[in-house]
């Protein structure tokens, strides 16, 4: 199986090639060729398997320039009970709210407690196999901009890992502080971490301008080194998504939710639109999705595109208490664009410029129709958001962290005008641990909270029994290795000094 550049179709590469890349040349981003398709058998076949055996079916259909063996030691390295906790990485919670059923796909079970870590626990096997392939010798550079959660996730999956190097961005004022310390404490000799004096966007932004400027790629040929990306525009991230997706309409099914051939909906926090497009590209596949559901907060430039064909990010930015979700660029939706336009690069092309330039651009009727036909796109505010944390916790004993939560908000909006009784999965993608405050200002709201991150952790545990998760836990006692905060203007120099090749 080739990928194309949504920018330029003429641009055909391997898989190994994608990884190990990262973004294509001309800035456009790696899509599968065509999709496989499951039919029935297939699907029923997945049944009897578990996450890994699932898993490694999925990637051998797409990663079809590795062997069997390559495939088997990523999944196995990657998908393991002492990392995740258990047997299932991805286990479903079956709860309600109200008469609404939840089926809740739980995607933070691993190493950084965010789900972030279902494809970078595995990525970083993939890529050094996709290096082996295409830049034998060569070490790989690994920029992240992250808007908390990526950051851990990748510099977890990439620390010692040998021929690569991380470096990650973060926003200085736009993490918790729970995920700030995370990123600080960081071990690992490949590992670099900073802050930088803007938002998520603008490390975004500073990101993909070094990755395509040039002369800072010839500096790092000249010294064996190439730059890739662990940011969900890499195709290694997006794939392992598409594994909890057929796996959770498995579990369903064997489960007794739901017969097996049901159509169910998907509900999927959305930031970046990786996790929602993975659920796409399993419907690609044939996996029975009716409809995905965006969910936002009050960054809502998704719910204003689903619903009127316009996207415009020129408009206030905001600091929700969903921190992985403020975002205003939301770099996947090229993918789908070039899906809906027929594969158009030149169309995606012109959109992307639009973006570029104005900051904004309007998509055609035909493809605003194809999208209004599986997309509905919602958003609620941190009121709502805590207000849902407390309704579920109070009537169900169940606690779910804000991303979550803004999920569980918008769905109930969703049955609430359409009264689609469809049964949904929704993509729960971090422990309510990592956003401690604002989860326990939803439980006991009003009542004083303790100064430090961990006594609040130690309090939300007191008040709901539910168990800290181990990797957060044994955080409490590391000290800081990082403190740098650089400009925006300043990152290439940041990232020519971190690998001393200035
Ligand atoms: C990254 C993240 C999201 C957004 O996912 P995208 O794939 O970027 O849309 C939502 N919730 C949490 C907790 C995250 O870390």
């Amino acid at each position: 199986m080739l990928y194309n550049s949504t920018q330029n179709a003429a641009e055909a590469v391997s898989a190994a090639q994608a990884i190990a890349q990262g973004i294509s040349k001309d800035g456009g981003l790696f899509v599968p060729q065509q999709f496989p398709k499951y039919d029935e058998a297939a699907l029923r076949a997945l049944l009897k398997e578990d996450y890994r055996g699932r898993a490694k079916k999925v990637f051998s259909d797409f990663l079809t320039d590795f062997t069997a063996e390559e495939i088997d030691e990523c999944v196995e390295k990657a998908y393991t009970a002492q990392k995740f906790g258990g047997e299932d990485p991805a286990p479903m919670a079956y709860t309600k709210l109200g008469d609404t059923d939840l089926n809740i796909l739980e995607l933070w079970h691993g190493p950084t407690c965010a789900f972030k870590d279902m494809a970078l626990q595995i990525l970083p096997h993939l890529l050094t196999k996709s290096l082996k392939k295409t830049y034998d010798g060569k070490d790989a550079v690994i920029l992240v901009a992250t808007s908390g959660d990526t950051g851990k996730a990748a510099l977890e999956g990439f620390k010692d890992v040998e021929h690569t190097k991380i470096i990650v961005f973060y926003p200085v004022d736009g993490v918790s502080p729970m995920q700030k310390h995370q990123m600080n404490t960081q071990e690992g000799e490949n590992v670099t971490v900073c802050a930088i004096k803007g938002n998520f966007d603008d490390a975004q932004t500073g990101v993909k301008k070094i990755f395509t400027t040039p002369s800072i790629s010839e500096k790092l040929a000249e010294n064996d080194m190439l730059f890739s990306s662990a940011n969900s525009i890499n195709w290694g991230r997006l794939l392992p998504q598409i594994v909890y997706y057929i796996s959770a309409y498995c579990d369903m099914v064997n489960d007794g939710k739901i017969a097996f051939g049901d159509k169910i909906n998907v509900v999927v926090p959305t930031g970046n639109f990786g996790n929602i497009l993975a659920s796409y590209y399993a419907a690609q596949m044939g996996l029975p999705i009716a409809k995905f559901i965006c969910a936002s907060n009050a960054n809502n430039v998704l719910t204003d595109f689903i619903n009127t064909g316009v996207y415009d990010k020129n408009r206030e930015f905001y600091t929700t208490m969903s921190p992985s979700m403020d975002i205003l660029v939301s770099s996947n939706l090229e993918r789908l664009l070039y899906k809906l336009s027929g594969d158009s690069d030149e169309t995606t092309r012109a959109w992307m410029t639009s973006l570029k330039t104005e900051g904004r651009y309007e998509v055609s009727e035909d493809v605003k129709a194809q999208m209004q036909e599986r997309f509905f796109g919602g958003f609620c505010d941190d009121e709502q958001t805590q207000d849902t944390i407390r309704r579920l916790f109070e009537q169900e004993g169940y606690l779910c962290d804000t991303h979550t939560a803004v999920a569980v908000n918008v769905y109930e909006q969703y049955v609430k005008a359409t009264g689609d009784a469809t049964p949904s999965v929704i993509a729960s993608t971090a422990s309510p641990y990592k956003f401690s405050k604002s989860v326990l200002q939803a439980v006991v709201p009003g009542q004083a909270l303790p100064e430090t991150e961990f006594e609040m952790v130690d309090m939300l545990n007191a008040l709901t029994k539910m168990p800290v998760p181990a990797p957060l836990a044994s955080l409490k006692d590391k000290k800081a290795r990082f403190s740098d905060v650089t400009e925006v203007e300043a990152m290439p120099q940041y990232v020519l000094a971190a690998l001393g090749i200035e």
